[in-house]
Parts: structure tokens; C-alpha cells; sequence
């Protein structure tokens, strides 16, 4: 009998060896991974792997299944197929080994909101089974000492979001899933939200998702574009902005033009009216300034502002679609 235990355990310890080794510098591996409701295909044939230690954006429109691919990975949903591991754990297999890896900031952020700030970290802290001195810690990384004392409903939104993280972060975990942490945020929230993340972005691997390009440049290694269930693209941030193929400015002139003359130059892309202007997107190579001035001295007006324009995600996934 003992014998036939001591096997098992050898057994069971040599697979623990070949799971940790094959995974050891893999932080998440989604395989082939279908997400059907009902007939609706929110995830279609999606494949990506996360090394340990890489900040990676994960960016589309809405309803494109970046909350769909976050439930699964943090075993909040079950997916209809494919092969999901976190730390070489199997959500189908170890969804606890998975959970005790991962921090998990979801969407919406459910709180409670009559609870005090240490009273829920408190209780989070009960269920990860870890012990309470972790909460006191919590509160000081992630900067809510100055709103200790209040209920959860009495804090804005930015220092929601830190509660957020601080019960996403409480069980140490090697992984951090961020369903759109800065959405909604004003803009001195989303500086402090965002400086938190990159700190956090150097202890731990981090999935991250956004519909804002800027953010991704500020936070991110890399980039995997979704849209419609399907992956677009994946490269390093830096990377994606060079691969796009145009560029833009944003051009004010001193009187009314006709967009549609703009728009037969050769190399001009679009012209769209703007609240702040006309933005303008051509080719690459194009000089745009000079065709620009060139077209104002033609219909005799003149340039008041012409700046470049950063082409947001919108264009980006104009121009990854249109290949
Ligand atoms: P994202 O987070 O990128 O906005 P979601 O993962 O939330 O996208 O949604 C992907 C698609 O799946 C959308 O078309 C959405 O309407 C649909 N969807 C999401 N959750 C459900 C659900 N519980 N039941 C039915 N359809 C859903
Ligand atoms: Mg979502």
C-alpha cells in the first residue's frame, strides 16, 4: 500500500516537474479558444501566448471579446473549446492553481459599496485565505491611505479603481487581468491609475484591456488587436504604429473649403471635418504640408493651423482591415 503511495506521489511530482518546466516562462497559453453564445461567435479560433513578465495590451472596439477572452482566462466562464493554461495550469483542470495565479480586475468592477475600505479587503483577503497584514500593504501600494477611513460608496471612481486593484493584488498573484481599468476616469485619475499600472507592470505579467491606442504606447510591450472574435494583429507596440501605412494633420484654413477637392489630391487617404479642424490623411511618403499650402493658395485662402495628427486606434484598424 505504501509502496503503491510512494509511486503515486513520485508520479504525480514528476508531472508537476514537466508542467512547471514546459510552462515556466509562459504566463498564459490560449490555444485555438471558441466562445459561443448561443449561436453568436464571440470568440472565433483565438491563439496567444503571454510570456512571464510581459505588459501586453489587448485592444478592439466594443463587443469585439476582450471580456469574453478575460472570463475565460480567469475561469469567471467557461469557453465552448480550445485550450486556456495560466502558469501551466489548465482552466478546465486546476481553475484553483489558475485563480491563485491570477489578479482579476473585471469590467465593472463589482464592489461593495456599503462596506468600508479595510472591512471588504479584509473579507477578499479571507477568501485567498491570506493572512490580514496583506491588507495594510495593499492600502499602501496602492496609495488609499488618504481614503482609509471611508465606505467604498463614498469614493470617486479613481479610488474605486484602486480598491479594485488592491483586492486583484491581495493573494500576490504572478498574473494581473485588467478588464479597461482606466474607463471612465477624469483625467487626473487616469495619470494615477495608469503610473500604477506600470509599477505593477514591473513585478508582474500583465493583460490589460483598452479601446485607447495612447494607453497602450504608454503601458504595453505589446499589442494583440481583436475585433469581431478574431485576433488582427500581434507585435510589439512600437511596431504597429510604424506598420501603419499613413499619416495625418489636422489643418484649419481661413475660409470655407470644398472636402471633396481635398480628397482628389493624389495620396490623400481622407478628409473628414473635425470639431477642431479638417484632418487630413494621406499616404506616407506624400509631403502634406506642401500639397496643403498649395491647395490654399489655389482657392486664395490661407493655413490659420496645421499640426500632425496621431492617428488613434480607429485608423489603425482602418488600415490593418483594409489589407
Ligand atoms: P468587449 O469586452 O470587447 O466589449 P465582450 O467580450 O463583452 O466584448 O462581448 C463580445 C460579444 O459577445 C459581443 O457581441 C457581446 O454582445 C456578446 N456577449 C457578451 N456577453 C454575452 C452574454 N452573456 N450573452 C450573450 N452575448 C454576449
Ligand atoms: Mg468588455
Amino acid at each position: 500500500m505504501l509502496i503503491v503511495a510512494a509511486f503515486i506521489k513520485k508520479k504525480h511530482n514528476l508531472h508537476e516537474q514537466i508542467v512547471k518546466s514546459t510552462f515556466a516562462h509562459m504566463s498564459i497559453k490560449v490555444k485555438n479558444a471558441v466562445k459561443l453564445y448561443g449561436t453568436q461567435r464571440a470568440l472565433n479560433d483565438v491563439s496567444f501566448s503571454i510570456s512571464s513578465g510581459e505588459v501586453v495590451g489587448f485592444l478592439g472596439p466594443n463587443g469585439a471579446g476582450k471580456s469574453t477572452m478575460m472570463k475565460i482566462i480567469t475561469c469567471y466562464l467557461a469557453k465552448t473549446s480550445g485550450d486556456v493554461n495560466v502558469c501551466g495550469y489548465s482552466v478546465d483542470d486546476d481553475p484553483i492553481e489558475v485563480k491563485r495565479r491570477v489578479g482579476y480586475l473585471p469590467e465593472t468592477n463589482p464592489l461593495y459599496l456599503d462596506m468600508y475600505i479595510v472591512e471588504f479587503l479584509r473579507f477578499i483577503a479571507g477568501i485567498n485565505k491570506t493572512p490580514k497584514s496583506r491588507v495594510e500593504d495593499m492600502i499602501e501600494l496602492t496609495g488609499l491611505g488618504p481614503e482609509r477611513k471611508k465606505k467604498i460608496g463614498q469614493l470617486s471612481k479613481g479610488y474605486r479603481q484602486r480598491v479594485g486593484l488592491a483586492q486583484a493584488l491581495i493573494h500576490d498573484p504572478e498574473v494581473l487581468i485588467l478588464d479597461e481599468p482606466t474607463t471612465g476616469l477624469d483625467p487626473n485619475q487616469l495619470v494615477e491609475i495608469r503610473g500604477l499600472i506600470k509599477e505593477l507592470g514591473k513585478e508582474k505579467t500583465v493583460m490589460l484591456s483598452t479601446h485607447i491606442m495612447q494607453e497602450v504606447e504608454m503601458l504595453c510591450d505589446r499589442v494583440i488587436i481583436i475585433n469581431k472574435g478574431t485576433i488582427l494583429t500581434d507585435q510589439p507596440a512600437d511596431a504597429l504604429r510604424s506598420a501603419s501605412q499613413s499619416k495625418a494633420v489636422l489643418v484649419r484654413f481661413s475660409g470655407a473649403i470644398n472636402t471633396s477637392a481635398i480628397r482628389k489630391i493624389n495620396g490623400i487617404i481622407r478628409v473628414k471635418k473635425m470639431e477642431q479642424g479638417i484632418l487630413v490623411e494621406s499616404e506616407k511618403h506624400i509631403d502634406l504640408s506642401r500639397v496643403l499650402f498649395e491647395f490654399a493658395v489655389n482657392n486664395k485662402l490661407s493655413i490659420d493651423e496645421s499640426r500632425p495628427y496621431e492617428l488613434g486606434l480607429e485608423e489603425v484598424f482602418r488600415n490593418l482591415t483594409n489589407k
